[in-house]
């Protein structure tokens, strides 16, 4: 592991960037709390405010599924307002180069479609919070439906079609990941030779297993990230910093 002072670090990146043939990035919350979305382990981030509901439990039970609605509409929308910040910018402009082949994320928020990525390359390995949909039967609901559904009958929402659990298309924990996007990500984290980590405390598994594929596989990984991480002596370079400025920098974005 090589941990470099800032400026070195986003130097040695630039060089890094510049003759990589193929780069794959993996992200976490940490990109998105720049856009006023917290993320989960940072001091005051929403680990530390609302533990999140197993899915064993949410299945289980019509009480707890009742508690996660009145939580989530009783709480000020932070991800649908959200947008993109510099950070989600500088990838996009990179993924428009072709130098950046996709963005496999942690992130549930949309933000990289947001800021130009298209939807075909971001790998969303813990789905997405825009729509809810049915356990049973896969059908879609858009979430102010289930919302004004919810707030008229304060009951949590079955399935209209199957009368099966509906649930935010998100992959809480304890949750089967998806297989399409976690092969595809398996395929990505094997294509690159320049891997970046970026905003993620890399201690939810299986996602976090990517970086290390791709170390393993001869890529170069990077970790930018502003505190310390789990897999920071199996990187090539750590930089610790915040990731929309060094971003920016690297991509040439504002
Ligand atoms: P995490 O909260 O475990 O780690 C985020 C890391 O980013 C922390 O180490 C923190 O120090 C760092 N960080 C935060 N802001 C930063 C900044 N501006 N610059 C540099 N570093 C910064 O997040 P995780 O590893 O992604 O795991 C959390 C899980 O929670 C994910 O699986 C994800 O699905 C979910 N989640 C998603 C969102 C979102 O979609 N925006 C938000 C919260 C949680």
């Amino acid at each position: 592991m090589r941990r470099a002072a800032q400026a070195e670090g986003i130097e040695r990146l630039g060089e890094l960037v510049a003759n990589a043939a193929r780069v794959t990035a993996f992200t976490g919350a940490g990109i998105s709390t720049e856009s006023g979305i917290p993320d989960f382990r940072s001091p005051g981030g929403l680990w530390t405010r609302m533990k999140p509901i197993p899915f064993q439990d949410y299945v289980a039970s019509r009480d707890v599924r009742r508690e996660y609605w009145e939580r989530r509409f009783a709480a000020p929308d932070q991800i649908g307002p959200a947008e993109p910040n510099a950070g989600h910018r500088a990838l996009a402009k990179l993924h428009e180069t072709r130098l950046l082949g996709a963005v496999v994320t942690q992130n549930i928020d949309g933000l990289h479609q947001k800021a130009g990525v298209p939807d075909s390359d971001v790998i969303e390995l813990h789905g997405t919070f825009a729509y809810c949909t049915c356990l049973r039967c896969g059908r879609r609901y858009e979430n102010d439906d289930v919302r004004a559904r919810f707030l008229a009958t304060r009951e949590p929402p079955d399935c209209e079609a199957c009368g099966g659990i509906v649930k935010a298309a998100t992959i809480s924990f304890g949750q089967a990941m998806p297989e399409a996007p976690m092969e595809r990500a398996r395929e990505e984290s094997l294509a690159c030779d320049l891997f970046l980590a970026i905003g993620s405390s890399l201690v939810v598994f299986p996602a976090a297993g990517f970086p290390l594929l791709a170390r393993k596989n001869g890529a170069t990984l990077v970790i930018l990230n502003r505190e310390e991480t789990e897999m920071d002596a199996a990187a090539d370079l750590v930089i610790n910093a915040e990731i929309g400025p060094v971003l920016a920098a690297i991509a040439g974005v504002n």
